[in-house]
């Protein structure tokens, strides 16, 4: 039987049945969200053919008249029905039915059969066909038949009326004015409607070219709601208030960024200098600031933090630092505190971890002002975390936080009377089109290249068979007094797989380096043993300095250690690029000559070998991310805004530049000449999801 197609609206209101509720799920909500949910494919059901020409192997759709229907038990039980259309007959075979399967095939019924002819035990069979019943004068569909994406809750017969009738219903008039819209775009009801239902003399060439007019219509109108929904947010955040950080005339603390500056080892680079200028002139202005710093691993970002704290502390405001995780937080805090409690900033350090009186008297500490820079992980922003004068937020990996967390700290930090200034820092450089999708709402500032004397990383390929060999190298390089990384992968499955694989390695290279010590840190360490063993691993010459970390992937961010000349992948195919990348910038840090040796398992597939050999041929970041959006693609890009980035579902990033230049061009436009048309448009194609483009 047919089901009805509830309007979308009502589905609330009442007991909602299992193909509504499997609507929900898939975010079919709203008139227009079903009509934008498009088919995957289409099947020609215009056309009759006489059984007599049926071929072998072929899909076709033939219409008859029952002539039989019995269960037999031939193996299996089964339905064996037999129809006739006055040129032959065919058979029609059901291994899993209902009694009223049976019931509804009655002698001398009409139907109409789409299915795959095949040569059976009796002449040409169609097994589980799709089965329509008909009467003499039911008309053939006129166009094509949509196949839609679905569920196994949500009949596609089910599924083609909902999106039939909400596509009559939604309103979908041209809201873009014509000097807005791009030349020759089609018309969005046109577009959609040739897109659910096209003339079946339209070929599968063009239905699968996303090329074609109306799918460059939907990419138009798909971007642009992006960009206006990021835009809006960016001139939004222009009408907010932020401290100015000027300085402070005759302020004892006025000078404290020159006097950091003056106290580092180093000089900036030039790429250093110019984006902590970008910063500085963020930070003077009382509109707050929401900058995203990039820069390849290694290339200095800490100490433009550090500076642009300075800025914030010597102006009498507070800075918040936090970083994804409690190893990374505290190699900050042990920076920052070296940089900055010489010139006499009180650094206070907060994470999930820290409980109990220490605790309560840091955030007392906060909540006075008295700590002028607090350093932690996602814990800084939790409720009972209280800024005297907040002024600037630094997000380090701003990417691993979760959108949740993202979240919150954005509400948290823009419900402050004055909001403070925001900077992100972020290792996975991206490129350029990326960027704009979706970082449309940010600045952006580029540290390009590397601080000098960096002694490029040789990387080398090992098949796993190779192990003794390395292990060979890693003890020449502990006889030498440097320090070396082994990565073990991560089993997706089975933490615990890990963690066996984990400890094995680390008993193989204790027995292999006998005097040395080998050190082990995986997920399930409680956070002080973590920072205990990456104490180790990082302190000076101490005696019981660790020379060899086997580690999961809990190393992967941000760690530093120059010492460290040589670390090892083992089964580096399982590794995302940009996680390899990432991997290998924990090296090649200090003034020694350091290897990154990837050792790989037998059954390599082919983006396994796409991502191995581009480790080979670039050590440029922004390279290893343009191979790494080719090999992946956009949606799995970045735990950044994934969830953003798969919002979108017509055009695709690695395609599409010129789309979303246009786009960008008519977002700006709206904005400025229509800006309640823009609402409008972001209303219809964003609904309820917008503020994960804000995450
Ligand atoms: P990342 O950008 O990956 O966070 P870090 O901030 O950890 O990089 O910096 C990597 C290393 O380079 C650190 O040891 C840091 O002290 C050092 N460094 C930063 N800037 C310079 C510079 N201008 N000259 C020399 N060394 C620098
Ligand atoms: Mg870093």
């Amino acid at each position: 039987m047919p089901a009805r197609a509830p309007r979308a609206a009502d589905a609330t209101l009442h007991h909602k049945s299992a193909p509504q509720r499997a609507l929900e799920k898939l975010g079919l909500l709203r008139d227009i969200d079903l009509a934008l949910h498009l088919p995957l494919r289409y099947e020609d059901e215009t056309r009759i053919v006489p059984i007599a020409e049926l071929r072998d192997a072929s899909v076709a759709q033939v219409e008859g008249v029952v002539r039989d229907c019995q269960v037999r038990v031939r193996a299996r039980r089964q339905l064996i029905v037999r129809i006739h259309d006055g040129s032959g007959d065919l058979v029609l075979r059901f291994l899993h039915f209902y009694a009223s399967t049976q019931k509804a095939l009655a002698v001398g019924q009409r139907v109409r059969v789409r299915g795959e002819a095949r040569g059976g035990m009796f002449g040409l069979e169609m097994v589980h066909p799709s089965v329509k019943r008909i009467d003499v004068d039911t008309p053939l569909p006129s166009l094509l038949t949509p196949v839609y994406p679905s569920s196994a809750q949500l009949p596609q017969a089910y599924l083609r009326k909902a999106v039939g009738s909400a596509l009559l219903r939604a309103d979908l008039h041209e809201l873009l004015p014509e000097s807005i819209l791009p030349p020759g775009l089609m018309g969005l009801r046109q577009a959609l409607n040739f897109l659910h239902h096209p003339d079946p003399q339209t070929s599968p060439a063009i239905l699968q070219d996303r090329n074609h007019p109306a799918w460059q219509r939907l990419k138009f109108e798909e971007l642009l709601a992006q960009q206006l929904s990021q835009l809006q947010a960016k001139r939004e955040r222009a009408l907010q208030r932020a401290p100015a950080f000027r300085q402070i005339s005759g302020a004892k603390d006025a000078s404290l960024q020159a006097r950091l500056l003056g106290a580092l080892p180093f000089t900036l680079t030039a790429a250093q200098q110019r984006v902590l200028g970008e910063i500085s002139q963020d930070l003077e202005r009382d509109v707050p600031m929401h900058r995203l710093l990039q820069g390849d691993v290694g290339s200095g970002k800490t100490v433009v933090a550090a500076l642009a704290a300075a800025k914030a502390i010597q102006s009498g405001w507070q800075c918040a630092l936090m970083a994804p995780t409690e190893i990374l937080a505290e190699q900050h805090l042990r920076k920052l505190v070296a940089w900055l409690s010489p010139l006499g900033v009180e650094v206070a350090w907060l994470t999930g971890s820290r409980k109990g009186r220490a605790r309560n008297s840091m955030l007392a500490r906060v909540a006075s002002g008295e700590a002028a820079l607090v350093v932690g992980t996602h814990a800084v922003i939790q409720e009972q975390v209280e800024f005297a004068r907040l002024g600037l937020a630094i997000i380090d990996e701003q990417h691993r936080f979760g959108v949740q967390q993202r979240l919150a700290l954005r509400a948290k930090l823009e419900a402050q009377e004055l909001e403070p200034h925001t900077l992100m820092m972020s290792a996975t450089p991206i490129p350029r089109t990326l960027a704009m999708t979706l970082f449309a709402d940010l600045d952006l500032s580029t540290i390009d290249a590397l601080p000098p004397g960096r002694l490029p990383v040789q990387t080398r390929l090992f098949a796993h068979t190779r192990r003794d060999e390395v292990i060979a190298r890693i003890r020449d390089q502990v006889l030498l007094g440097r320090q070396v990384y082994w990565v073990c992968p991560l089993v997706e499955e089975s933490e615990s797989l890990d963690l066996q694989n984990a400890t094995a390695t680390h008993l193989q290279l204790s027995n292999a380096l006998p005097g040395h010590s080998v050190g082990l840190l995986h997920g399930r360490m409680a956070a002080s043993e973590k920072a205990a063993v990456m104490a180790r691993f990082a302190g000076a010459q101490a005696p019981g300095r660790i020379a060899v970390l086997v580690a999961t992937t809990v190393i992967e961010v941000g760690v530093d250690v120059p010492n460290a000349s040589l670390m090892v992948v083992e089964h580096a195919e399982r590794f995302g690029l940009s996680q390899l990348h990432q991997l290998r910038g924990r090296i090649g840090r200090g003034s020694v000559a350091s290897t990154c040796v990837l050792l790989f398992g037998e059954a390599l597939s082919d983006a396994g070998k796409a991502r191995l050999k581009a480790m080979l041929d670039t050590q440029d970041g922004f390279e290893i991310a343009r191979r790494d959006l080719e090999i992946r693609g956009p949606g799995e890009f970045l735990g950044a805004r994934q969830s953003g980035a798969s919002l979108l579902r017509f055009a695709d990033i690695t395609l599409d530049e010129a789309v979303l230049h246009q786009a960008r061009r008519a977002a700006d436009r709206l904005l400025d000449q229509h800006p309640q048309v823009a609402q409008l448009h972001v209303a219809r194609w964003l609904g309820s999801r917008e503020h994960f483009l804000k995450a």
